[in-house]
């Protein structure tokens, strides 16, 4: 029998077009297939999204087992687990597909560099993106592109391909399997109790692809706005852990009746993560530092009250119903739908001037997508500070965004179930509801539900008056 191949799964959890496995079948070789839980080389996920890792992970083990195969895991420096596994199991190659973020690009080139030295075969592949953030570059320039559009026309001139690799029904063997570790269990943050609603996996994301397919994307670019509306594919935390190749939402998509607008809105997302991705790529510090270097003399408020705001914010207690309805959902189901997403950083940004930083943090530790490009470009973007960024003076009004896009209040009441009694415009502003209607609907502002922690018209003229000075 030939020398078993290492096939080392990252951020690439499923078996189907995964170009790495693709390879060591072609290869005709026993594949052994390995996760290392790298805590020192790559930023750690944060807990809602470890939870979906480790769920993944063992759907991947499953639907090795079924084929005849196996996960081998290990915990640690991801240098000494590979060499460890060389050394136990003597393999032909190691093939792994690329990540693209600083750390994970220093400790995979110094790995690729010393399995070399020793004349073992390694080889990378691109799996994760439709382009190599590398690749799309302006004609003119010659540079990266920093605007989204002709970056998204660029990857469209260039072309997509759609053809996908599809994985055996049975794998080849090595004559002696390696011991696997079990992982250091995560736990729950308090608060994430409505996850069941997810299927992490391969089998998982297909499923979910399907049913967007059918049913969901039919109306895609104006209903995708409307948080109440099951208008979005959900596919953010199963493409943050590869469990659905971008090729093939893109093939599947392409073949299905669905109208050229709907198709066109939806590439466009799915190129915005591409674009998050090509930003991260020739931006390293993407995370800790402003794209916009002007950004850094922000004077973000800090001290006690900054940090009872700050709190507010987190726990859904702003004063604000559509910001609280999103940091709830964030908190119970590990997902904020997008356009929620755009208010409720707006307004820690913006109404209550902390730090962007912070809000990413806080976004990476609670979204089941956590992803290391898509969040950051996208706290950046709302900030201002960005690539493409949204400017400074778009300051979502949480009142108004919230009677235009839950104009029903449907997504409010089913995370603000204290404010089921208030209906129509005064739902987003029970502060200014009158008291008899507020008794009506059982609401005790300042006790059933909060007062807001800062007033909008004085909030957005402080900060206009601080970007304005830094513009
Ligand atoms: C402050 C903020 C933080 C965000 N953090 C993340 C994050 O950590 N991970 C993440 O995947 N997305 C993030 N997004 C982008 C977007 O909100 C989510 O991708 C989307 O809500 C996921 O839901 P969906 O899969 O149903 O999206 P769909 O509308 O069905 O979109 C399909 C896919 O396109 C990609 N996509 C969509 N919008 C964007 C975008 N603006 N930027 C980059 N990719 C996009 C995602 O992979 C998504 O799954 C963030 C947006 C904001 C404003």
């Amino acid at each position: 029998m030939s020398q078993p191949i290492i096939v080392w799964f990252r951020q690439d959890l499923r078996l189907d077009d995964n170009m790495a496995v693709a390879a060591c079948v072609e290869a005709n070789a026993p594949m052994i297939a390995l996760f290392i839980d790298d805590r020192q080389h790559e930023r750690q996920a944060g807990a809602v999204s470890l939870w979906w890792r480790d769920q993944s992970l063992q759907a991947l083990a499953d639907e090795l087992q079924r084929r005849g195969s196996q996960l081998i895991l290990r915990e640690g420096d991801a240098a000494s687990q590979l060499n460890q596994l060389i050394d136990e199991t003597n393999p032909q190659a190691v093939f792994w597909n690329r990540q693209y973020y600083a750390e994970s690009i220093a400790r995979d080139t110094a790995i690729k560099a010393d399995l070399q030295a020793r004349q073992i075969n390694v080889e990378s592949f691109n799996s994760t993106l439709l382009f190599e953030p590398w690749q799309i570059r302006s004609k003119t320039a010659n540079t990266p592109f920093k605007v989204f559009t002709p970056f998204w026309k660029a990857c469209q001139t260039h072309g997509i391909d759609t053809r996908i690799w599809d994985a055996p029904m049975q794998f080849l063997a090595p004559s002696k399997w390696p011991q696997s570790l079990a992982l250091t269990k995560t736990n729950l943050p308090e608060g994430a109790h409505a996850l069941d609603q997810w299927q992490p996996g391969e089998a998982g994301a297909r499923k979910t692809l399907h049913r967007f397919l059918s049913e969901n994307i039919h109306g895609y670019a104006d209903g995708r706005d409307f948080p109440a509306k099951p208008a979005t594919s959900r596919l953010a935390p199963h493409l943050r852990w590869g469990e659905i190749s971008p090729r093939r939402l893109f093939a599947e998509t392409s073949a299905a009746p669905v109208s050229d607008n709907d198709q066109r809105k939806f590439f466009a997302e799915i190129g915005w993560r591409e674009f998050s991705y090509q930003t991260l790529f020739h931006n390293p510090n993407l995370k800790t530092t402003c794209l916009q270097p002007k950004f850094e003399a922000f004077p973000w408020r800090e001290g006690a009250e900054a940090e009872d705001d700050f709190e507010a914010w987190k726990n859904g207690t702003t004063g604000y119903p559509i910001v609280d309805a999103g940091m709830r959902e964030l908190r119970q189901t590990g997902y904020m739908h997008n356009r929620v997403r755009m208010i409720a950083a707006s307004f820690l940004i913006k109404h209550l001037l902390i730090d962007w930083r912070r809000g990413e943090a806080w976004f990476w530790e609670r979204l089941a997508d956590a992803d290391p490009a898509n969040n950051t470009a996208s706290w950046q973007w709302v900030a201002g500070c960005g690539a493409d960024a949204a400017p400074y003076f778009r300051i979502f009004n949480p009142i108004i965004q919230g009677q235009k896009f839950d104009p029903e209040g449907h997504y409010t009441k089913r995370y603000i179930p204290e404010l089921t009694g208030l209906s129509g415009k005064m739902l987003f502003s029970p502060w200014l509801a009158k008291s008899d209607l507020l008794e009506n609907a059982n609401v005790q502002l300042g006790q059933s539900y909060p007062k807001p922690i800062v007033e909008h018209d004085f909030a957005r003229n402080r900060a206009l008056d601080i970007f304005k000075a830094l513009a």
